[in-house]
């Protein structure tokens, strides 16, 4: 099972990994306010289960909340059509609006199950933004593995290991840490099958924050979280 990019950062929030604040919203008015109440510089962003909404027209940063409540109007209800959506698209129900940031760097960090070694692996890149699939086809070096022991858990040690691959910068190593250690925890408590992180930013003034996030649920475990 899917779920929307708004709903993957709630769960991720309670995990404490780190995402900006953002609401949902169903109506442009409800954007314009949303808008009002974070202040400043916002990012509106259509909620579909399909990526590729940026390239798409589905991602827009906004100045003012009338900004806002233009670019809401005319996604709701509209089909968007992405590389990843097929030529039908998706009918944008929900857009989220979250807080706009300044990014100095787009990272990539996922974790899927390894099937044939059985264990959750930690998969990141320095190629951020851009599909991993693509990634994977044309410069499979820059992507970094690392399997856990699901008996073991993360260490530290193996968190650090990805940061420094990934080129944090030394001061934000330990927010890397805290980062990649939260979203593991993420991972394993809520049943996922996967979770994905592209961008993972990393922020002019030196924060990591997930951008955007995709998880998927392994539907045998679903009974045991009935929130999700
Ligand atoms: P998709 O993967 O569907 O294209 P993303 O959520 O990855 O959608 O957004 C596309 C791009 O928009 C990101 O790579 C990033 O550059 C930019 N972006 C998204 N959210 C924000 C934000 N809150 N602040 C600044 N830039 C953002
Ligand atoms: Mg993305």
């Amino acid at each position: 099972m899917n779920i929307h990019e708004y709903q993957a950062k709630e769960i991720l929030r309670r995990y404490g990994v780190a995402v900006l604040n953002g609401k949902v919203a169903s109506t442009p008015d409800e954007a314009a306010a949303i808008a009002r109440e974070l202040g400043g510089v916002c990012v509106v962003k259509a909620q579909i289960h399909a990526g590729g909404r940026g390239k798409a027209g589905g991602v827009k940063f906004c100045k003012t909340p009338d900004e806002v409540r233009e670019f809401a109007r005319g996604l709701l209800g509209k089909t968007l059509v992405t590389h990843q959506t097929g030529p039908a698209g998706r009918t944008v129900r929900k857009v989220f609006v979250e807080q706009g940031c300044e990014i100095a760097r787009e990272l990539y960090l996922g974790i899927v199950i390894d099937r044939a070694r059985g264990w959750p692996t930690l998969m990141a890149s320095t190629e951020g933004g851009v599909e991993i699939e693509e990634v994977a086809a044309r410069t499979p070096e820059k992507i970094l593995r690392e399997p856990v022991d699901p008996a073991v858990g993360i260490q530290a040690f193996q968190a650090r290991k990805l940061a420094f691959g990934l080129g944090v910068p030394k001061p934000s190593v330990n927010k890397a840490v805290a980062f990649i250690t939260a979203l593991y925890k993420a991972f394993i408590e809520s049943d996922s099958s996967l979770a994905e992180i592209n961008p993972l930013v990393l922020t002019k003034v030196g924060d990591l924050v997930a951008l955007d996030a995709k998880m998927g649920f392994d539907d045998n475990a679903l009974f045991r979280h009935p929130d999700i």
